[in-house]
């Protein structure tokens, strides 16, 4: 695990790259902080994580790192110590954690629970949406430490890489790390209500797109050219033919669209 910090004095905030080793796009964006050193109104700190599974090019060494946590300084496995090293390393920062996908070029950002933070800061960044992952948060970094994650493209694209690097401008820039004004957005906020499995197959196929409603009667997936149908309206999120090896993805509700306040408020 690579740490470093932007700034002098204890940080509170802080950018993590590298959760997954297969989805380099926030590292650059990481390094790129690190090359130009960015004067900071406030200390950051920089953190790549899962520097094992970045070399071999790899989602994870022994396990998923963002189903690991807390961890144990004695796991057996090499993100099991990692999940303890980096909640250690996090605590008391407000942390920016980037990902990447097979299923969505967009960014969006995925947060545990529909906090003020969440509330304040994700509408001042370049995402089309937010999605709520309470019910699916086993594990994942956000149940030990004060996270907005971002899911910033399609993995090992060029474009994630840029959409990382504007992720993390804005994000420092809401908190008041970077100088300057963010433009906030509306923002439609969905929570996951659902997994959506796969069965062992061959081949996999999605007919949908995400954040894009699915009716009732509507094929969305096929397993081996088995189709599933759908029962009930749902919004795909995280949907991918071959993302994940067990699931292709979740269905969701659309809750809200969180609007800019006006001045006057
Ligand atoms: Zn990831």
């Amino acid at each position: 695990m690579k740490v470093a910090q932007l700034g002098s004095g204890t940080p509170e905030i802080a950018v993590v790259a590298g959760v997954h080793g297969d989805e380099p796009c926030g590292v650059r964006a990481v390094e790129r902080l690190l090359d130009e050193r960015p004067t900071v109104e406030r200390p950051v700190k920089l953190v790549v994580v899962n520097e094992k599974a970045l070399e071999r090019q790899v989602r994870f060494v022994d396990e998923d790192l963002n189903r690991a946590f807390p961890g144990n300084p004695d796991a057996q496995t090499h993100e099991g110590q990692l999940a303890h090293q980096l909640v250690e390393e996090l605590e008391g920062c407000l942390t920016f954690s980037m990902h990447s996908t097979q299923s969505h070029a967009e960014p969006f950002a995925i947060v545990n629970g529909v906090s003020e933070t969440a509330q304040t800061i994700i509408p001042q960044l370049p995402v089309a949406a937010m999605v709520e992952t309470s019910d699916f948060a086993e594990g994942r970094l956000f149940t030990e430490v004060r996270t907005l994650e971002v899911e910033c493209g399609l993995q090992g694209s060029e474009t994630a890489a840029q959409n990382a690097d504007r992720l993390t401008r804005a994000f420092l820039t809401a908190v008041g790390a970077l100088p300057g004004d963010t433009m906030h957005r509306d923002l439609p906020v969905y929570r996951l209500t659902d997994v959506i499995r796969k069965d062992d197959a061959d081949t996999y196929e999605v007919f949908v797109d995400n954040f894009t409603e699915v009716t009732p009667g509507d094929p969305f997936a096929a397993a081996d050219g088995k189709k599933q149908v759908a029962k009930e309206s749902f919004y795909p999120v995280l949907m991918s033919s071959n993302g994940y090896r067990d699931v292709f993805g979740y269905a969701a509700e659309k809750l809200e669209v969180l609007t800019t306040p006006t001045a006057a408020d």
